[in-house]
């Protein structure tokens, strides 16, 4: 990268208030703080906390705090996705002008029985993918259920968005590496519910358009949703930022750490008398 694109590097922290900050989510902030302070850049912080049923204030409060008290500061605003519930609805509704929406009566059980029937069901990422039976809905027949007041969640027509090959740039240790996107990973996402303004991958790759951000840190796990930010952000007409996916904070016995882990959320390590900066060697690793 050229110093002056240095300059404009921003990059965020995107943490959902679900539970207490622990090592790993340290390993992300500190790496994207560090990435914007050595470009002279901004660390942008955003608080994920559209789900209602699980997101806690007590837990967005403490990870402020506790994101201070290791000195990775963030500049500007905090943006609270539960504040931007209209942004959300504009993304959606532009989906729904391309006709790439469209609404999913399902319940878990039905698509399961409907995976097992079919027997060769397509796996994805995340296990057999959603096997299509509301796309081939007839239009009154959709009409119909929502005038009933059925539930339903809206999908994503992956295979009827027209997009040409989709690419990003991934900032590995060895340096920048071209990824193509294979938006069909995951089949036909869900991308809002009732209760749910916004699924996580519209949600965050909206905000991250919005919030300017040019480089996204956050840890591995999370490296394959890539693919269909990608493609939303082709179908939004919004800019792709460069990403770097972290290796996971493991414990001695190379199991990823989980929120169930208390005893490695930073409060912990603070009551023990952890400083800052040890805590944050623990999140590098050393
Ligand atoms: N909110 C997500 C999490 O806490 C991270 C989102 C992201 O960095 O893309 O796992």
């Amino acid at each position: 990268m050229s110093p002056e694109e240095e300059e404009s590097v921003v990059t965020r922290f995107a943490p959902s208030p679900t539970g207490y900050l622990h090592l790993g989510h340290v390993r992300s902030a500190s790496q994207g703080f560090a990435a914007a302070r050595r470009a002279a850049g901004r660390f942008l912080l955003r608080i994920e906390d559209i789900d209602r049923t699980r997101c806690r204030e007590e837990y967005a409060a403490a990870i402020l705090e506790d994101l201070e008290w290791l000195g990775l500061c963030w500049d500007g605003p905090v943006r609270r996705q539960s504040e931007h519930f209209a942004d959300y609805r504009g993304a959606l509704d532009r989906l729904a002008g391309q006709g790439l929406l469209y609404p999913c009566f399902c319940t878990r059980r039905e698509i399961a029985a409907e995976i097992a029937r079919s027997g060769a069901a397509p796996q994805g990422k995340e296990g057999p993918l959603y096997p299509g039976t509301c796309r081939r809905l007839a239009a009154a027949e959709r009409a119909r259920r929502i005038a009933e007041g059925r539930d339903y969640a809206l999908r994503l027509d992956v295979a009827g968005a027209r997009v040409g090959p989709l690419d990003w740039i991934e900032e590995c240790a060895a340096g920048d590496e071209r990824r193509l996107a294979q938006p069909g990973l995951f089949g036909d996402v869900v991308l809002a519910r009732k209760e749910f303004p916004a699924s996580y991958h519209l949600a965050v790759t909206l905000d991250d358009a919005i919030q300017g951000v040019t480089l996204v840190t956050r840890g591995v796990d999370l490296a394959a949703a890539t693919h269909i930010h990608r493609l939303l952000q082709a179908l939004l007409g919004l800019p792709t930022p460069r990403y770097r996916h972290h290796a996971l904070v493991t414990d001695t016995a190379g199991r990823r750490l989980a929120k169930r882990d208390h005893a490695l959320s930073v409060r912990a390590m603070r009551a023990q008398g952890m400083t800052p900066a040890e805590v944050l060697a623990a999140a590098r690793g050393e």
